[in-house]
């Protein structure tokens, strides 16, 4: 066997933690990436060409020998930490880490006990939208710039691995915001968890939901947007998945449809969601002919409210009134974010008959 290079340095995997996650972490102890990691210990340059989730779910044997030997590692204890071993198909993970949640709770501890951050391996399945410890959301977007993105493995200058915001260079955690425990939504996680581990005609009624879920309609968007369901940040997505859409959707717009799915297939009804009764004849429709479900069925509640216009000469006095009263008098005098918040308080106070 071709001599392979040690690398001085290695943490060790943890017993749930991904194997993706790992070679990271391995990784940015050198300040570098896992690519040029494996083409540095193999002598190699290119290095690997595999994607992340291949990696993760059926990652090449040498590649795992080649790392397990750099770190001095048993080869068996990388093979473990690989998706491939959890007896659930392929297309029971997300695909794209960025669609894969995290804990910042479980990242705090991991502050907080000393070690690296991590990410669990049960945080890629498609069901986990919420923390299986935490009860809290699992969370794509940055606590404190809101942009969501994939986190960054850097190492701190006091030598442990941290998760960044790529965009705003915070770590991410969950110090500082209340988090709501996620009881429902946990509950509808179980129940599509134990149909994936059952695998047969469940799991194959599940993913046959998912598909119904997110067919176009002949509008354009998909199903699911129609039905009057709390959509995450009130709007439709921003694109729109094939195939098996629990595998490419974030978890916002998982959890909404593992609780869709559930409250069709098994009766549970979550905190939020409402299925109108005509979902369940559109599924019984789609499940012989799975085609765009079939939206002239009345529908009980409307997505989009429609805006109700008042006569044009109310707005008029609205505004001559606005105009006229102490509060305008009082405005901040310099234009800018200041005089346009109380403007806006204003005109919401007129407009609400207050
Ligand atoms: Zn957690
Ligand atoms: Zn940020």
């Amino acid at each position: 066997m071709r001599q392979v290079r040690l690398l001085p340095v290695a943490p060790r995997p943890l017993d749930d933690e991904l194997l993706s996650c790992w070679q990271w972490r391995v990784a940015s102890h050198y300040f570098t990436s896992p690519q040029r990691i494996e083409s540095w210990i193999s002598g190699t340059p290119g290095g690997r060409n595999q994607d992340f989730f291949s990696s993760d779910f059926h990652p090449d044997q040498s590649a795992i020998r080649l790392w397990a030997r750099a770190c001095r590692i048993r080869e068996g204890d990388l093979d473990r930490l690989s998706l491939q071993g959890a007896g659930r198909p392929k297309s029971s993970f997300v695909g794209d880490p960025l669609d894969r949640g995290v804990c910042p709770v479980c990242l705090d501890e991991d502050a907080e006990e000393g070690r690296d951050h991590y990410c669990r391996r049960s945080w890629v399945s498609v069901e986990a939208v919420v923390c299986p410890r935490h009860g809290t959301g699992l969370e794509n977007n940055c606590g404190r710039c809101f942009r969501s993105g994939l986190f960054q493995f850097r190492q701190t200058p006091a030598g442990v691995v941290r998760l960044f915001c790529r965009y705003c260079g915070a770590v991410v955690s969950a110090r500082g915001f209340q988090r709501r425990y996620q009881a429902e939504i946990a509950k509808v996680g179980k129940v599509i968890r134990d149909a994936i581990a059952k695998g047969g005609p469940e799991l194959d009624l599940v993913t046959k939901a998912s598909r119904f879920f997110w067919a176009p309609t002949s509008d354009g968007p998909p199903y699911i947007t129609a039905l009057g369901l709390p959509l995450p940040y009130g709007r439709p997505p921003s694109a729109f998945t094939g195939i098996a859409p629990l595998m490419s959707l974030s978890p916002a717009w998982r959890a909404v449809t593992i609780a869709a799915i559930t409250e069709l297939l098994f009766g549970l009804v979550a905190e939020t969601p409402r299925l109108p009764s005509s979902a369940r004849k559109a599924f019984r429709q789609f499940e012989l002919e799975p085609t765009a479900p079939d939206l002239q069925a009345p529908l009980p509640t409307q997505v989009a409210s429609t805006v109700e216009l008042r006569p044009e000469h109310e707005y008029g006095k609205l505004a001559t009134d606005i105009i006229q009263s102490d509060c305008w008098k009082s405005l901040p005098p310099k234009a800018g974010r200041a005089r346009s918040r109380a403007i806006g308080r204003l005109m919401l106070r007129a407009l609400n008959g207050g």
